[in-house]
């Protein structure tokens, strides 16, 4: 047999499984795969090569496809809760610094008092005033540094990236 036949026959086999072939080049072809076993294996392994195809897109990628949906589902609300704290914190930061300039005065104040009442040196209780300044805010530090290394870890090791 003429070799551009078999040539003819294999393209019309992908493009039949493709895209599809009119009555009459079907009529050829069949005709073809009657009478050439080189030909019919040609188009049995085209039909389970599209059979696998089909099948993994089916079974498998609806799978790979909501698993991916929930982990970026579970991300975006880990990045969300992570706000709603952070700005929770900034808020009590804010709200902390306007109290402790607002009793500043006072606060130096009672400092003052109990270091002449207690005979301090004046340096003792200046460092004390500035220690109550310095306690708060510094544990306020500590807990926002803490909360961005957690969040850093989670970009890290965060489920998206297992
Ligand atoms: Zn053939």
């Amino acid at each position: 047999m003429n070799p551009e036949t078999h040539e003819r026959a294999r393209r019309l086999i992908d493009a039949r499984d493709v895209e599809g072939i009119d009555d009459h080049e079907r009529m050829w072809l069949e005709a073809h795969l009657a009478e050439c076993t080189a030909c019919q294996v040609r188009a049995r392994a085209n039909e389970r090569a599209l059979q696998v195809l089909r099948s993994n897109s089916v079974t498998v990628a609806p799978l790979l496809v909501s698993a991916t949906q929930a982990r970026v589902r579970q991300r975006a609300r880990e990045l969300r809760e992570n706000q709603v704290r952070m700005r929770a914190l900034w808020i009590s930061c804010a709200f902390s610094w306007v109290l402790g300039v607002a009793s500043a005065p006072l606060v130096w104040r009672v400092f003052q008092w109990i270091g002449l009442h207690a005979a301090l040196p004046r340096m003792i209780w200046e460092t004390a005033f500035a220690l109550w300044w310095l306690v708060p805010a510094g544990a306020v530090a500590a807990v926002i540094a803490w909360n961005q290394r957690r969040v850093e870890s989670l970009d890290d090791y965060g489920p998206l990236h297992r």
